[in-house]
This record gives C-alpha cells, structure tokens and sequence, in this order.
C-alpha cells in the first residue's frame, strides 16, 4: 500500500525523522485556519498518490491565511495524472540551501535492500539518474546488517553530501532505515531532503509503500486505507479474505487455485486473446488450496460484480482439495448467487478425481458452464466468449 506524503511524514516524526509541523484538510477555509494556525509562510500542497506534484502546480507556498486560501482553493478538485486532489496538507515552509535525496527500497533483481542518495536532489532526480548515475550513489543493504552509524556515514560520503551537514544527515539515513524496517516497508523515499540556512536536515516530502504481507505485524496500518481511492472490487475481496487484483482494461475474470496456475492463466488468456480481438484478463484472484463452496461464490461473486468482465474462466488443479470438491463447489456458488450469475464460466478440471468433477458438472447442467478438458483450449473458449458478447 501506498501512503500519501502526510502519512509518510507521521510516520518519519514517530521514528525521528525530522519533519515540519503541517495539517491536512479539505476546504479552502479549513487551509486558512491551519495557516494562521501555523503563523508563518506555509507551503500548501496536493496529497495524492503520485509524484511530480511540484511540477503539475499542485504544490504552492503562501505567505498569509488569505494566500492558503486562495492556493488550496486552486488547488483542491485538481487532477494530478488522474488522481484528483481530495486534500492539503498545509505545512511550515523551509527555507532551502540546498536539497538532497534519500531512499530506501527493496531492490528485487538483487535480493537485497538498496539505499540510494544524492548531493543532487529535487524535482529533476529522474533525470539525473539517468543522465548521470555517478551523481545518485546506490549502496547495498545486507537485510541482517542493516545500517548503523558506520554504514550511514558510508552511505552520506558514497553521495557526496557536504561535510558541514554529514553528521545531521547520517543521523537521518539511520533513523529512515529504523522506520523502513520497523514498519515493514518496501520503499521510504525522502525528496527533498533539504539543507536549511541553518545546517538544519529537514524531510520536506515523503514517500511510502508499506508491505500488506506483514500487515498482521502492524494493526494500525489498517487506519491508513484511504476508501475514497481504494478499488471497490479490492476492498469486497479483502474484506472476504480473498486473494484479489483487479487489471485494467480485460475482459476475462480469472479464477485458480495456487498463485503459480493464477499467474500461468494470465499468461494462456492473454495469448488467446490476441486471436479474439486483443481481449486480455481482467483480474488475478486465487482461491487457494481449500476451495470450498463458500470460498468459490464469495470468488464468483467479486469477479462477476465487475463490469468489465464478460467471461469468467475457472481453472482448477485438484490437489488435495479434489475436482468433485471443487465441482460441488461451483454448483453451490451458482445456486447461492442465483440471478446475479449472469456471465458465461469456462470451467477447466483437471487432477485429482477429475473424472468425477467434471461429471457432476455435466449433471447439473448449468446454462451458463461450458467445460473444456485443457488450459489452452479453455482459455481461447473464455477468451472466445469475452469477445462475442
Ligand atoms: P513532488 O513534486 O510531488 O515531489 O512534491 P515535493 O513535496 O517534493 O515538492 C516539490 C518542490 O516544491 C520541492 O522540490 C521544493 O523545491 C518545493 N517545496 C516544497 N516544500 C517547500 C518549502 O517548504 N519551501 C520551499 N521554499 N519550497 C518547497
Ligand atoms: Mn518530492
């Protein structure tokens, strides 16, 4: 889960991060209070889940509560590359010197952890990147290490950060790692990290992704989910305990057991799909090893309330949850939706029992199930069915 730049930056406070005081509201009247509140210059800026902000004019500085006003109105309602501003934070402005950045992040090709960090910060950080690697230092994390002092010294020197801010920044990295670790993240990004006037170190933006697989680790993150962004269909599935990602733009809804065969599926209904008009598949949902009937409707369920779905392909393995099982299970999960089952299923059995589960489909007769022996040939029928209706 992505968190928003106001969330990121409570999370820093709580580990020690330093951050300016803010708050974060949803009217243009409730920005001026904050910043009469606040007294000084605030900075008023969009909280959405997305960076280029400061580019997109959905971060302004005003010098007086009228000013807030006016800014957040502007920029309240905004649409920021689709995401449409619902709040502010209104925050103490910084004086900048200079402005660096700081990362940590779950680097995946080398099963490791990364941390990144520039001299060279701010809103051109992709650029540089790109343009000039050496300007973007990238230190790898042993996970058991971790980074202590030494390392983060390691790390500012590696970034080439002025000596008259080393200290204050190795402090910095170490306490951005103790909240990286501590709240299970897969990404704490600091830009800019600003150099004050004073020498002062100061996280001016944050960004977080926290890891859901260690979300029973860490009640309180629930409180995090926005609803308002939230996918709906995500949310039923979440809320059924269903292991559920909806994809953009596809036709076919997906059903498996095993995340291995899901993913396979994907891969077969794509394929398929480009005989058919380009239909592609339209969510990844895995029901597990243990499909019970209640499991196969709650699944059923969230995949035909998508609207862009017009097939749904169920592929199951019967391991040690048999076909006939599973078989039963479709039957229940047709009956127990009834009428709101208004989409054509490609079923494919295959495993243990197989003969018998296809044979209670075949006796139930359903109208809306076709039964089709292999993967491929599933796929190109569910693929098929998506494109004619
Ligand atoms: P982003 O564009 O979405 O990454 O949003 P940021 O929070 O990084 O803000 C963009 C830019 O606005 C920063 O790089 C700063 O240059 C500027 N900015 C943000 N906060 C302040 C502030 O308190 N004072 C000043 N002077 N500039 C700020
Ligand atoms: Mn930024």
């Amino acid at each position: 889960m992505d968190l928003y730049e106001y969330q990121a930056k409570e999370l820093f406070a709580a580990h020690g991060v330093p951050v300016l005081p803010g708050r974060t509201v949803e009217t243009a009247g409730e920005a001026a209070a904050a910043a009469a509140e606040l007294g000084d210059t605030v900075v008023i800026k969009a909280q959405v889940k997305t960076g280029g902000r400061g580019k997109a004019g959905g971060v302004k500085l005003a010098a007086t509560p009228d000013e807030a006003r006016e800014k957040a109105a502007a920029i309240l309602g905004m649409d920021i590359k689709g995401h449409t501003v619902h709040q502010v934070l209104v925050t103490e402005a910084s004086d900048i010197a200079e402005e660096y950045y700081l990362s940590f992040l779950l680097d995946r090709s080398n099963r490791t952890f990364l941390a990144m960090c520039s001299a060279e910060g701010g809103m051109e950080i992709e650029q540089l990147a790109v343009e000039r690697p050496d300007a973007l230092a990238r230190v790898p994390v042993d996970a058991i290490a971790g980074v202590d002092r030494a390392k983060a010294d390691a790390i500012v020197a590696t970034a080439r950060i002025p000596a008259a801010v080393a200290d204050q920044t190795a402090e910095v990295v170490v306490t951005l790692w103790e909240t990286f670790v501590a709240e299970d993240a897969t990404l704490v990004e600091v830009n800019p990290l600003v150099r004050d006037p004073q020498d002062r170190i100061v996280a001016l933006d944050g960004k977080v992704t926290l890891d859901g697989n260690a979300d029973f680790r860490h009640p309180g993150h629930a409180d995090l989910v926005d609803e308002r962004t939230e996918n709906p269909l995500e949310a039923k599935a979440k809320a059924k305990g269903l292991n559920y990602v909806k994809l953009e733009g596809g036709q076919v809804g997906i059903i498996g057991n095993g995340a291995g065969l899901v993913m396979s599926t994907l891969d077969v209904v794509a394929y398929a799909g480009e005989r058919h008009g380009g239909v592609k598949p339209a969510n990844f949902l895995d029901i597990g090893g243990g499909a019970s009937a209640r499991v196969m409707a709650d699944g059923l369920d969230v995949v035909l309330g998508d609207d862009d779905v017009r097939a749904v392909f169920v592929n199951v393995f019967g391991g040690i949850t048999a076909c006939d099982a599973v078989a039963n299970g479709i039957v229940e999960a047709l009956a127990i939706l009834g009428d709101s089952a208004t989409k054509p299923l490609v079923v494919r059995l295959d495993g243990n029992n197989v003969a018998l589960g296809r044979r209670i489909l075949d006796e139930a007769n359903h109208p809306l199930v076709t039964q089709v022996a292999t993967m491929d040939d599933a796929a190109d029928k569910a693929a098929e069915l998506a494109a004619g209706a």
